[in-house]
């Protein structure tokens, strides 16, 4: 089988030397026989420029890195993840949640001790409770709200211990409900990570998901995901995050380790590369 690998860069700054890592080894996981893919997340328009687009196509192909066309760029594709976002509502297992962050907050402190995921506090459920009437009577009204996933019941529908697959980790009994009733869609982002990744891995044949650790969780939840939409279940590599000298991993913050910034310092792309080939 033809390993297909992809990296998946957000162009909300310039990349780093982390990004560099990342893409090469996703490059180096693909092989000779492989097929290396180079994707865009820019669903977050708030956060995207057309000049870090720009720069990512510019900094990968001066590091030597090369990836087939065309690019997927997932900003072209809200009316699909629209309709991946009808599919989960269709099943039944998405509501809309009219709480703002102040009433999510309130809410927690109100409850006390309420459990934590790996984005923070669960949301409480306060918006699952509501009525078919009250929920289409806000949503005539204007009201702006966002899509969360019924956990329980999504779990419910599947019915049965999911698995998955890291290559640095192991074998993995999949545990989605450390999210609890994730957003999936907001008014502002008619669409999530969560969906638009899972979509497109499934869509683009991505049959080896490398990325970084701090996505590791999120992959519970992409199984799950991918279990209820039908979808072809890849095998995952969390690689390690590199750090700068201080021991912080590097950050888009950091404008010294930008790719561009040590080009400008007269760097070659070999040195770039093996300072990258870490993993
Ligand atoms: N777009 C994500 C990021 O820039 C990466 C997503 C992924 O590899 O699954 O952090």
């Amino acid at each position: 089988m033809t390993v297909i690998t992809r990296f998946a860069p957000s162009p909300t700054g310039y990349l780093h030397l982390g990004h560099a890592a990342s893409a090469l080894f996703s490059m180096k996981q693909a092989g000779p026989h492989g097929r290396f893919l180079l994707r865009i997340e820019d669903i977050d328009q708030t956060r995207c420029r057309p000049e870090y687009l720009d720069a990512i196509y510019e900094d990968l192909a001066w590091l030597g890195l090369g990836w087939e066309q065309p690019v997927r760029v997932q900003s072209e594709h809200f009316a699909d993840y629209q309709a991946v976002l009808d599919r989960l509502t269709d099943m039944g297992l998405l509501y809309p949640c009219f709480c703002t962050r102040k009433d999510i907050q309130a809410e927690i402190e109100r409850i006390g001790n309420a459990p934590h995921g790996p984005d923070g506090a669960l949301y409480p459920g306060t918006c699952r409770h509501c009525s078919a009437q009250e929920r289409s009577d806000r949503i005539a009204a204007g009201e702006s709200y966002a899509l969360r996933l019924d956990m329980d019941a999504a779990i419910g529908r599947v019915g049965r211990e999911l698995v998955w697959f890291d290559r640095s980790a192991g074998r993995q009994v999949a545990t989605p409900e450390i999210f609890g009733d994730v957003v999936l869609a907001r008014k502002d982002t008619p669409t999530s990570y969560h969906i638009s990744v899972t979509h497109d891995d499934h869509l683009q044949g991505i049959s080896l998901i490398t990325r970084g650790q701090d996505l590791f969780f999120a992959s519970h939840l992409h199984r799950l995901m991918q279990e209820l939409l039908g979808y072809d279940v890849p095998e995952y590599h969390h690689h390690g995050l590199l750090t700068g000298p201080d021991g912080k991993r590097f950050a888009k913050r950091d404008k010294s380790k930008t790719l561009r910034s040590m080009r400008e310092e007269g760097m070659t792309p070999d040195a770039v590369r093996d300072l990258a080939d870490q993993f």
